[in-house]
């Protein structure tokens, strides 16, 4: 689950990294208004659940009041990577001395946190990491023993020279790990993590995702949801019961089981095609589900074509053949559908959709290479 800066930055608080306090606001003139209790000179942020937002246009400094609330207008009509912005961040605008990036995220190559620290932080932090690997700096923590202070400070020594400033980031580093573990994150980040004029340190933006498997024993952060928020394709499977994460390729796949979804994605690229979506309609036998997996799926303009592989054990073959009849009578579908069935009632599925002028398979790799001749990348 995404969160806003908002939100990660109450949650980072609450651990001891240093932020400094504004507000949010949906309007232009409620922006003006936290502008002018906070001074006038401010950072209007815009909120929504994508990085790069500097760049965008959607982070802007104001001089005063007025200028504050005729950047919140122009931020809050904005979208940024396809995402609308409803709520801006009001904070207090800080002099920056230098710019640098902190953050943990899971290595799955090691199955450990790392934390990773770069002096050439801001909104280049990804060119850096491209161009100059050799900037970015990481080390791996034993969940068993968390960060330790050495390894904080070690790490926190790439950032800062002196004795003073280095023991005050790694005391943020230290921080920013405690967060990432107890608030059950996949990523916690803190870019940029400031040098102020006067040498201190002060953490300017904060990104966190966290993970949804961590969230049945945290309800308050299940809470901070903002559906709204979600990509629509998202916010609808998440309604319909499926599991859904779109990618940018041409083959729509429609599949019953994670790993069968999984195997199928490989499979789509082995015959060089890309898929353009992850999609799981779980392991129950129910029309409707499929309806709503062919609308979801077909709202996609990407889409070239749709492959189904269904593997029938619990989920029964007939059941996902009507809900595939059904969906097609009452979506307009204006791409081919490769269908693939085996497992329970497979000939009565295979037998209802041929009459209903479908085409059935039942071997897998046939049917993943028609959906991908059907559907060049
Ligand atoms: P992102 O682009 O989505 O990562 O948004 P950030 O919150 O990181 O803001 C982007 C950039 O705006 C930062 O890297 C800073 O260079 C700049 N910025 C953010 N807050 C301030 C501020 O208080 N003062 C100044 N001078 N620049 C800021
Ligand atoms: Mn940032």
């Amino acid at each position: 689950m995404n969160l806003h800066e908002f939100q990660a930055r109450d949650l980072f608080r609450r651990y001891g990294v240093p932020f400094t306090v504004g507000e949010v606001a949906t309007t232009p003139d409620e922006g003006g208004a936290i502008a002018a209790r906070l001074g006038g000179w401010v950072v209007v942020k815009a909120q929504v659940h994508s990085g790069g937002r500097g760049k965008a246009g959607g982070v802007k400094v104001a001089r005063d009041a007025a200028d504050a609330a005729a950047h919140a207008a122009r931020i809050l009509g904005m979208t940024i990577q396809g995402l609308p912005v409803r709520k801006v961040l009001v904070v207090p605008a800080v002099e920056i001395a230098a710019e640098s990036y902190l953050g943990v995220i899971v290595d799955r190559a090691v199955q450990r946190p790392v934390v990773i620290a770069s002096a050439a932080g801001g909104v280049d932090i990804e060119e850096v990491a491209a161009r100059t690997p050799q900037r970015i700096h990481r080390v791996t923590v034993d969940p068993r023993y968390g960060l330790l202070p050495h390894q904080a400070l070690a790490l926190a020594f790439r950032l800062h020279s002196d004795l003073t400033t280095a023991r005050a980031a790694a005391e943020i580093a230290q921080h920013l790990y405690a967060a990432f573990i107890g608030l059950g994150a996949s990523l916690a980040e803190i870019n940029p993590l400031v040098t102020t004029k006067d040498g201190g340190l002060l953490a300017l933006d904060a990104k966190l995702v966290v993970d949804d498997n961590e969230l049945p024993g945290r309800p308050e952060i299940a809470a901070l949801r903002d559906t709204s928020a979600e990509a629509p394709s998202e916010q609808r499977a998440r309604a319909a019961g499926l599991s859904f994460i779109q990618l940018q390729g041409t083959v729509g796949c429609c599949v019953n089981g994670a790993g069968l979804a999984m195997a199928t994605m490989d499979l789509v690229k082995f015959y060089g095609g890309e898929p353009a979506n992850f999609l799981d309609i779980g392991g129950s036998s129910n029309p409707q589900k499929v309806v709503a997996a062919l609308e979801i799926i077909t709202a996609d303009p990407g889409v070239r074509a749709i492959l189904f592989n269904i593997f029938g054990g619990i989920t029964r073959c007939d059941d996902v053949a009507n809900g595939i009849v059904e969906a097609a009578g009452r979506l307009s579908l204006n791409v081919p559908l490769v269908i693939r069935l085996t497992g329970t009632n497979e000939e009565d599925a295979v037998k209802f959709l041929t009459g209903a002028g479908f085409s059935a398979l039942t071997n897998t790799d046939q049917a993943v290479e028609r959906a991908v001749a059907l559907a060049p990348a």
